[in-house]
């Protein structure tokens, strides 16, 4: 019989929900919703309880079938006590959730909480673009910037579970301010946030642009804009879009200043890129791999394999699946 966990991953602009064959890799049933930054904690959970349930609906299977769960959420997760300490992009009105206890409440079944990008970093490893090697780092471009490490076959967490925060890394001193409030921080630069605030800043500013007529209602000093869609960001491209393009050119030269510290730093094998806007935008990922290849020291920043993610979507909610059956068998 297959063995069957559930892989949950809570990002910025929607929360996803697989039951997973952890042998195979497979996706067995998902369920997907929108997340809401006006969440408190209940809803939060409603929200993943929701989708948790909808994928196993899905999969045609019951909750006392699968072996665990593993969320993996954008924030700063207390791994040991599984515990949501809270999150620069989310619910700011979400501190100290006891995640883990509240799923294995609801859900009956075991459950551990993680990094977002460290369940990718998982997912990337066993069944993706980096099964093939024990070293590498993954970068996941949203609406923040979120890195996961794995050295010698293991995933890296840290002390307090953030190994891998590249988006709060600095690139600009005394720079742009970042969601997490500190100043100069990549993912003010290089994430879909920090491009499109760049985008509202320069049609402030009078600048022509297609992203006017594609968005007629678009008011770009309303400070509440979200962030623009990878596709509609292609698109503009598409049509040759000057002011677009620079932005994007700058998003992703930002983005290879923080790729090229992780090279000098690391010195890993491989960088496996994925998100949105880099599976979708080549002009952003052409701009952070020329960036990394400058900025790093010579032999390491050319030997570097740069890639895009191999399981698309799929990445976070796979790890997050091979994570809890590993949890709930060790
Ligand atoms: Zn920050």
């Amino acid at each position: 019989m297959a063995r069957l966990a559930l892989g949950v991953d809570f990002g910025g602009t929607k929360v996803l929900a697989s039951v997973v064959d952890v042998d195979t890799g497979k996706v067995m049933g998902t369920g997907k919703k929108k997340t809401d930054s006006t969440d408190g904690p209940e809803e939060l959970m409603q929200r993943i309880f929701d989708v948790a349930r909808k994928a196993a609906g899905k999969a045609g299977t019951e909750m006392g079938d699968i072996t665990g769960v593993c969320v993996g959420i954008a924030g700063q997760v207390d791994v040991e006590r599984g515990i949501l300490v809270g999150t620069a992009n989310l619910s700011r009105s979400v501190v100290d959730l006891p995640m883990a206890k509240l799923l294995k409440d609801e859900l009956g079944i075991p459950a551990i909480i993680r990094n977002d990008v460290q369940i990718a970093a998982a997912g990337e490893f066993r069944f993706g673009a980096g099964k093939d090697i024990d070293d590498f780092v993954v970068v996941f471009v949203g609406t923040g910037i979120g890195g996961g490490i794995v050295r010698n076959g293991e995933i890296v967490a840290g002390s307090a579970g953030n190994a891998g925060e590249l988006g709060h890394t600095t690139v600009q001193v005394g720079g742009r301010v970042c969601g997490c409030g500190a100043h100069g921080h990549l993912e003010a630069y290089a994430s879909r946030t920090g491009m499109t605030r760049a985008m509202l800043g320069e049609l402030r500013r009078g600048r022509k642009s297609v992203l006017s007529e594609m968005m007629p209602d678009l008011d770009p000093a309303d400070p509440a804009v979200a962030p623009f869609k990878s596709g509609m960001i292609r698109e503009a491209l598409k049509l040759k879009d000057e002011m677009v393009r620079e932005v994007i050119d700058e998003g992703g030269t930002y983005l290879g200043y923080g790729l090229a510290n992780v090279v000098n730093f690391l010195n890993p094998t491989r960088i496996i890129l994925g998100g949105g806007v880099i599976e979708s935008v080549d002009a952003y990922f052409e701009a952070a791999e020329t960036s990394t290849r400058k900025q790093a020291l010579a032999h390491a920043g050319q030997a570097v394999q740069i890639e895009r993610a191999g399981l698309g979507d799929f990445s976070g909610v796979i790890g997050a699946a091979v994570l809890a059956a590993d949890a709930a068998t060790s």
